[in-house]
């Protein structure tokens, strides 16, 4: 049997990336062999097994025919017969086709180098259109390789249209696409990721709603990029350029959905866009079963983004509500990630990038000063049940108050 590096492992030591996880493939081999040389099988479907001692995956090489719809429509053939260019041809991108032998040996048919050195994410073969999660994988790799220069080859991208338009991305299941998206967002270009699924009719598809946001105007006043597909790129952007947590990064891409449901006449004001976009936000967090700490933060950012922005003039009782809302006494931790959320907002319109937002430190004396109100004095004063509840808000506003006194100049 024969041993060889592949996929990102290879790329990314050409590349000169720090590499983390390494892929192998084994040439030549059965089942049984592996089994015998101590190889844990990984599941019943696949021939990959795990090495006994490093945990790597190794993956018998293998040819694969799409047999029907979805994921589940495809049919592997494992052989010691099986050759390295057949197993490699059927990889998404000529960059993810390389294997290198223990002596650093290229094995590169599909000119995954030549591709390297031009920036090109190009499909490896027609067989591309077999799987739509690659579509979300090119924009992935865009969004992580866009400070190096690549971008996606033109016949790449031509296919991954066809493939958006041809319905087959609605075959993906949440999981699958879930782990597409969070992935990207966690990278240093989020935006790419959309860009290129934009540019390619995917967005129209796997979000509507973050796609129908482009051509939106917004007052110039306060948006001076205008356009809220724009806005809302820029806001991730600066979410990834701060190194934001995947909640906060989420909680970006959906705030303002809701000016999409304004209608043309009310442009480019958006009244009540924060609440009209909330059943926006909660049929995209279902749509790929996203994780509850980032439904949750997204619904909370979605409905109260605009009262961060004015908090300086909210009224005490206003204030203690949007505290309340967020139970910052159980939950510290996310109301700093909604602080985080509306900074970021801020930050991601044209020219205001570096501008200070004092907002985010108000907050946090807010948050303060409510959490200063001690329980144990009104316990002891004989309050008890919904009156000693009554009691705790009441003194959370004195505090307020006295804290928007104290800050005020
Ligand atoms: P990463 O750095 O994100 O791990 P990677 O390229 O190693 O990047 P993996 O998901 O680990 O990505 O997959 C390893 C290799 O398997 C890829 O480089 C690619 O050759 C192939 N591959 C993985 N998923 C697919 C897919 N859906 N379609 C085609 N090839 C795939
Ligand atoms: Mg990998």
């Amino acid at each position: 049997m024969r041993i060889y590096k592949v996929g990102g492992a290879v790329r990314d030591r050409l590349l000169g990336k720090p590499v983390t996880d390494i892929d192998w493939v084994v040439v030549g081999a059965t089942t049984e062999e592996m089994l015998a040389k101590g190889f844990r099988p990984v599941g019943a479907d696949f021939p990959v097994f795990l090495h006994p001692k490093s945990g790597e995956e190794y993956a018998l090489a293998r040819t694969e025919r799409k047999s029907g719809r979805g994921y589940g429509g495809f049919t592997f053939h494992a052989s010691p017969e099986v050759t390295l260019e057949e197993d490699l041809i059927r990889r998404d991108l000529t960059i993810n086709a390389m294997a290198e032998d223990d002596q650093q040996n290229l094995t590169d048919p599909y000119h995954g180098q030549r591709d390297l050195e031009a920036r090109l994410l190009r499909h490896v073969s027609p067989a591309f259109a077999e799987d739509p999660l690659r579509v979300l994988r090119v924009a992935r790799f865009a969004a992580r390789y866009a400070t190096l220069g690549f971008t996606v080859a033109p016949e790449t991208l031509a296919l991954m249209r066809q493939l958006s338009e041809s319905g087959e991305l609605e075959a993906l299941t949440p999981e699958r696409s879930w782990k597409e998206i969070s992935r990207a967002l966690m990278e240093d270009q989020p935006q790419v990721f959309l860009e290129v699924l934009r540019a390619c009719g995917a967005l129209k598809v796997l979000m509507p709603e973050v796609d129908a946001l482009f051509g939106v105007p917004q007052p110039p006043a306060h948006h001076p990029e205008i356009d809220t597909g724009a806005h809302t790129l820029s806001v991730l952007q600066q979410a990834a350029l701060h190194k934001q947590p995947l909640t906060v990064r989420w909680a970006c891409l959906l705030h303002d959905l809701g000016k999409g449901l304004t209608p043309e006449d009310e442009w480019p004001r958006h009244i009540a866009h924060e609440f009209k976009g909330l059943k926006l936000i909660k049929a995209v967090n279902e749509r790929f079963k996203v994780p509850k700490d980032c439904q949750e933060l997204a619904l909370l950012v979605g409905e109260y983004h605009t009262h961060g922005h004015r908090a300086l003039e909210l009224k005490p009782s206003t204030l203690l509500e949007l505290l309340q809302s967020f139970d910052i006494y159980r939950r510290p931790q996310r109301f700093e990630e909604f602080i985080a959320a509306c900074e970021m907002d801020a930050r991601g319109r044209k020219g205001l990038e570096e501008r200070s937002y004092p907002q985010a430190d108000y907050l946090r004396g807010a948050a303060t000063a409510a959490r200063s109100v001690a329980v144990q004095p009104l316990l002891e004063k004989g309050f008890k049940g919904p009156e000693l509840g009554e009691e705790i808000k009441r003194e959370r506003l004195k505090a307020l108050k006295a804290y928007k006194e104290a800050t005020s100049v």
